[in-house]
Parts: C-alpha cells; sequence; structure tokens
C-alpha cells in the first residue's frame, strides 16, 4: 500500500475499476483499495443489462472483446399484465447491431481486473477505507487491512463503494424486494428482452444463453413465498403471473433475492473527495438504468480529471464542475426509474387504462419510441 497516491479509488467493483483502467494510461499514480481479499469472488451475483452506450465504453477500454459470456438484445417487448397495450423497441429501428447485453456481473469484474493486473494501476485487495477526511489540499483516507490501520494522502479520494459507506443518502423504500433466478423457456428467445409491469411490480426476463436471467419484482412477502416453493409449484406461478409470451417455464436455478430501495446522496462531492456508480445513486433494477449510469460517472471523471492540471485536481471548484456535468443524466435517471415503479406498481384501474394507451401511443409514433430508447441506451445527455 503506498503512503501517497494522486488518485485512490475506494472500492474495485465495476465502476471503481472502470474508472482505475480509465485513468490507467494518463499521468497521475492511481491505487484502488478493494475490501474483497479474493478478487475471484465478485461482491454480487447478478446480470447486468448493459446498454449499447456502456459497450462502448468498454471497449474503449479494451475489456469488451474479453468477455465471453455476452447475450444480444435485439429488441425490448414492454407490457403491462391485464390490459392489450404494448411497445416494441428494436435495435434494427435503432439502426443499431444491439439495443444492450447481458453480462454477468461476476464475469465483467474479473476481466476489468485482469486489465488492471496488466496495467500501472495499484489495486491493494483486504483494504477496507473507513473514514476519509479533508485537510487544506489533500484527502486522507483511513483504511483497515489485516487488523492494521493504514493512512494515506491523496489529491482525490473517488469513493466507489457500491453505497456501503454510512454517508448521508435520500432513501425511498419500495415496499418491494426482486427475486433473481436463471429460467428456460419452452420458446427460444430470439434475443427479445420482457419487461412486464405488473400491480406488484415489474417482472423482467433478459435472454442469456439459451435461457433468460429473471428478475420478479413482489412486495416482500411474496417474495419470500416464491423462495420457498418447489421448483415445478414456482415455473406454474411464473407463468401464470408473466403469461404465454414464451411458453411454459421449463426450469429454475440459483434462486435470491435483494431488497429494493432508492438512495441517492444529493451532495456528491467534498473537497477532494467524490461518489461514483451506486455510492453516489441506488436506483430500481426496472429498465437496468443503475449500472449504465455509474459507467457513465465514470467515464466523465477519468474524462475531466485526464484534462486538469496538479493544482485543480480534487479542488473543491473541479468536483462541481463534475457534479454539474453529471447532474441532467443522474436526475433524469432517478426520475425515469421511480416514475415508473410508482405509475406502474399498482392496481387504479384509471391509470391502467391511461397506462395501456400510453404503451400504445409509444408503438406508433416512431418519434417517441426512438426518443425512449436513445434515453435508455446512450443516457438523458444522449
Ligand atoms: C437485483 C439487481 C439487479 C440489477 N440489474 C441491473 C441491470 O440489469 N443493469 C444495470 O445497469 N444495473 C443493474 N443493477 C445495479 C448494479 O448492480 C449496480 O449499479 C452496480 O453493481 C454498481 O457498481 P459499483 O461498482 O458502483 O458498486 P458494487 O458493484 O457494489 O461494487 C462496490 C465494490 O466496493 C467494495 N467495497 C465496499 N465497501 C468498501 C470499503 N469500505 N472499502 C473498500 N472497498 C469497498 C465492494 O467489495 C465491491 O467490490 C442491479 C442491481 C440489483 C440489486
Amino acid at each position: 500500500m503506498r503512503e501517497h497516491s494522486d488518485i485512490v479509488i475506494a472500492g474495485g467493483g465495476p465502476v471503481g475499476a472502470t474508472l482505475a483502467l480509465a485513468l490507467a494510461d494518463s499521468d497521475w499514480r492511481v491505487q484502488v483499495l478493494e475490501a474483497r481479499a479474493d478478487l475471484s469472488r465478485a461482491a454480487h451475483k447478478r446480470t447486468l443489462a448493459l446498454s449499447y452506450g456502456s459497450r462502448l465504453i468498454l471497449e474503449r477500454l479494451g475489456v469488451w472483446s474479453r468477455l465471453d459470456d455476452v447475450t444480444e438484445i435485439k429488441d425490448i417487448h414492454v407490457s403491462q399484465r391485464g390490459s392489450l397495450g404494448m411497445s416494441r423497441l428494436r435495435a434494427t429501428e435503432e439502426g443499431l447491431p444491439a439495443l444492450g447485453y447481458v453480462v454477468d456481473y461476476a464475469e465483467l469484474d474479473s476481466v476489468l481486473h485482469d486489465a488492471l493486473r496488466a496495467s500501472a494501476v495499484d489495486v491493494v485487495v483486504g483494504a477496507r477505507v473507513t473514514t476519509i477526511a479533508h485537510n487544506t489540499g489533500y484527502a486522507r483516507v483511513q483504511v483497515e487491512q489485516g487488523g492494521a490501520t493504514h493512512y494515506i494522502t491523496t489529491r482525490l479520494a473517488v469513493v466507489a463503494d457500491g453505497g456501503a459507506g454510512g454517508a448521508e443518502r435520500v432513501t425511498r423504500e419500495y415496499d418491494q424486494h426482486a427475486l433473481l433466478a436463471s429460467v428456460t423457456t419452452e420458446l427460444p428467445h430470439q434475443g427479445c428482452a420482457y419487461e412486464r409491469f405488473t400491480a406488484d411490480g415489474p417482472v423482467a426476463l433478459l435472454p442469456q444463453g439459451d435461457g433468460f436471467a429473471l428478475v420478479w419484482t413482489a412486495t416482500p412477502q411474496r417474495v419470500t413465498e416464491l423462495l420457498a416453493m418447489p421448483d415445478d409449484e414456482f415455473l406454474l406461478a411464473l407463468h401464470a403471473h408473466f403469461g404465454d409470451r414464451v411458453g411454459r417455464f421449463l426450469s429454475v436455478h440459483a434462486r435470491a433475492s435483494f431488497p429494493l430501495v432508492l438512495r441517492y446522496a444529493q451532495d456528491t462531492v467534498a473537497p477532494h473527495q467524490v461518489m461514483i456508480g451506486n455510492a453516489a445513486q441506488t436506483l430500481h433494477p426496472v429498465a437496468g438504468q443503475g449500472f449504465n449510469l455509474g459507467l457513465r460517472d465514470a467515464w466523465e471523471l477519468a474524462e475531466m480529471v485526464r484534462d486538469c492540471d496538479r493544482e485543480a485536481l480534487g479542488s473543491l471548484d473541479m468536483l462541481k464542475r463534475y457534479q454539474a456535468s453529471r447532474r441532467v443524466d443522474t436526475s433524469a435517471s432517478i426520475f425515469f426509474t421511480d416514475l415508473l415503479v410508482r405509475l406502474f406498481s399498482n392496481a387504479n384501474p384509471l391509470l391502467q387504462h391511461s397506462r395501456s394507451l400510453g404503451l400504445m401511443a409509444l408503438q406508433l409514433v416512431p418519434p417517441a419510441k426512438h426518443m425512449v430508447a436513445r434515453r435508455m441506451i446512450f443516457g438523458a445527455r444522449g
């Protein structure tokens, strides 16, 4: 562990690792502090839906081609349980090879760390950041490693700990849990992802390999029941809830659950300190926006840091400019996902009717559909 680095990144998850890699060939000395002692054990078991825009970032970093397990999302089918309204976004209509890609969190994490190992970035494992204090001209990072306490000084401490730290954040509980699983179905996915809104919350089926990754949102009580069901009963319950679009559900494995919250910091910067990724904002997984937003945080911060001189690095002035540059994208993503959850997760018959009309209108008005697709692919700033 170095006692001083120009930039210290607290958290080597996919967002922190992306930032480190984007700065690997800069003039700055970069150090990543990661709490996991063993990098072969990913921090989370989950499937990520990456947008085409995120692919472009990972391509520029030279890691995209190293991912083996990538499934293309060619189309996204959006519908509402109990109504006829639906909309289908198509990659061909956007002039893109795919609208997005389904990847495994653990594989992405491992590919990013392989690339970091071959770079000039220092990655320290088993190192848990406990506090960050700022002084005139630098931040002082306190780190616990192997029972010992260390201190590192830096011009810029980047918090990318996924929200594990105790910083003050606005929190909205959704009273929903997400049940995650892998399922196979009677009909092939043909690269189509499904987002189906129900009064209990959205259900997403993301094409992955020969089957689908399932994200089934429901009340905590319902998720507990679903987790406890024998496989055959679970598959029937899923069919009854999701409908017939992919035929019968044939198998399920690796069921797990997460509580869902919206949590974000109103102020993500302080002198010599900035939060990015899930540390800055944790979103509901509807529409798969969270990681894509975090990746854009990392990319834009790297661009700003590359261009600044030593005096400016980590100054409040520089960090406020970064925060302002991210505001539209962040606020729009928070608003968009929160609105989707609140608008669709209820059984009000009037709303049910308007939502159905809204989906039909989206399907019938190509410019509106194009706008939604671009927003999901490239973020609010296009
Ligand atoms: C059910 C579910 C499904 C999701 N699906 C999608 C999706 O389809 N698409 C999408 O874009 N996003 C999705 N997300 C969100 C996505 O998982 C996150 O946006 C992403 O993991 C954020 O990455 P991160 O690097 O900021 O944080 P994390 O992935 O949480 O990584 C944080 C890292 O910091 C380390 N760490 C923690 N504390 C410390 C400390 N004190 N010191 C040092 N290191 C520390 C951890 O060990 C970890 O390695 C989903 C989330 C959930 C819950």
